[in-house]
């Protein structure tokens, strides 16, 4: 495995890979790998030639009041793993060298960005949809694999690659949980022991929403509230969110009728967590 850090020489690898016609399979991701990231690599894996991991904590998508100097690392871990899985690349830049001092050119993604994490997390798309079409101007992929545990940022990456006809085939990869239901997550290290076990309210809250769905229940705010009851019962959860949404535009529904998002984002005292479901009638 070869292990990248310039952007130039990233580019330079990538055009000469497609030029000699090989496809390359690629996985962004911020590190501190897990299973849900490997389950991304081990699909990319199995999708093209060349493969391509990158690990790039991306400075721009966390607001200043975030994470970004607390996002958890682990380089050594992330190399072995990505080895392991049968990455030909680690592409891990310097965030000096990704950004110019004075970039002043950014992907703005207007519609899909407005709800959900867009409303506590203004300017985070940007940052993502910036990052995204500067890693694929760099890695060439001609397939992307991405997860369904950042439903939105799925929605928007889509958008974008539709809007802006960059040409590659985006993969979606089903949500990796751990054993009692919580969805992998780099930020679940952060959490205490205590609000680790509160923390499978989330799962509880979506299993409370499907089976209601399930028994017919088609009213958002009827669902919405079957969510909340379930992850108030958690004292340390604050609710950021709990949207039910069309699963396409991502806009709010009153009555669900077609393919509906219905996604929580819940405030942990040491971290913030999301998840998600598809509802389908
Ligand atoms: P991150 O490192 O959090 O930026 O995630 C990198 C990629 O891994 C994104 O496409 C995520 O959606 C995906 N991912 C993260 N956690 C999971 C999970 N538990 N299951 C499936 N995909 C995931």
């Amino acid at each position: 495995m070869k292990i990248i850090r310039h952007p130039t020489d990233m580019q330079r690898w990538a055009l000469e890979q497609r030029r000699a016609g090989a496809s390359v399979g690629f996985v962004p991701t911020m590190g501190y790998l897990h299973e849900g990231h490997l389950s991304l690599v081990r699909l990319a894996r199995a999708r093209a030639e060349q493969l391509v991991v990158s690990v790039f904590v991306n400075p721009t998508q966390f607001a200043p009041n975030e994470d970004f100097t607390k996002y958890p690392r682990d380089w050594r871990r992330d190399e072995r793993l990505c080895r392991e899985a049968g990455a030909d690349v680690l592409f891990a830049p310097r965030a000096e060298e990704m950004y110019a001092h004075d970039a002043s050119v950014s992907v703005l993604e207007a519609r899909l960005s407005a709800g959900l994490c867009g409303v506590s997390r203004p300017g985070h798309f940007a940052g993502v949809c910036t990052v995204v079409a500067k890693l694929f101007n760099l890695v060439l992929p001609t397939v992307a694999v991405f997860g369904e545990k950042d439903a939105q940022q799925l929605r928007i990456i889509q958008r974008m690659v539709r809007d802006l006809n960059f040409p590659v085939e985006l993969v979606a990869c089903p949500i990796v949980r751990e054993a009692d239901g919580l969805a992998m997550s780099s930020r679940n290290a952060r959490l205490t022991p205590e609000e680790r076990a509160q923390a499978t309210c989330l799962r509880r809250a979506l299993d409370a929403v499907e089976h209601a769905f399930a028994r017919g229940e088609r009213d958002a705010d009827a669902l919405r509230k079957i969510a909340r009851g379930a992850i108030e019962r958690a004292p340390l959860a604050r609710i950021d969110y709990i949207e039910l949404v069309d699963d396409e535009s991502l806009d709010p529904v009153v009555l669900i009728e077609q393919p509906t998002l219905c996604a929580l984002a819940v405030n942990f005292p040491s971290a913030r967590l999301i998840d998600n479901t598809v509802l389908r009638p």
